[in-house]
């Protein structure tokens, strides 16, 4: 279960819990901290799966997710998502 997340900026690379691509130094992450059977859990999760995420039903997160998941069993969503935030970076450079 996850007990809420906030965004930070990374101040050390850090593997995304959902797509295990690689959170460099500098860049944002939203860090979430849960409880699994009595153990606390910090999860750094990318910009992409952040925003997966958002787009999920909140009843699908309850149970967490699994490392990697979000990639393997979303790609879909996944991609689209990437898509999306690639275009904005796209514009914001074109600016
Ligand atoms: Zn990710």
């Amino acid at each position: 279960m996850i007990n809420g997340s906030q965004v930070v900026k990374c101040r050390k690379p850090h593997i995304c819990h959902g797509c295990r691509s690689k959170i460099e130094v500098g860049e944002y992450a939203a860090r979430s901290v849960s409880v699994d059977g009595g153990k606390i859990v910090t999860a750094y999760w990318c910009e992409i799966c952040q925003k997966v995420m958002s787009e999920m039903d909140s009843y699908d997160l309850q149970d967490g997710i699994m490392f990697g998941e979000l990639i393997d069993n979303m790609m879909e969503y996944w991609l689209k998502a990437k898509e999306e935030i690639d275009g904005t970076v796209h514009k914001r450079r074109i600016k």
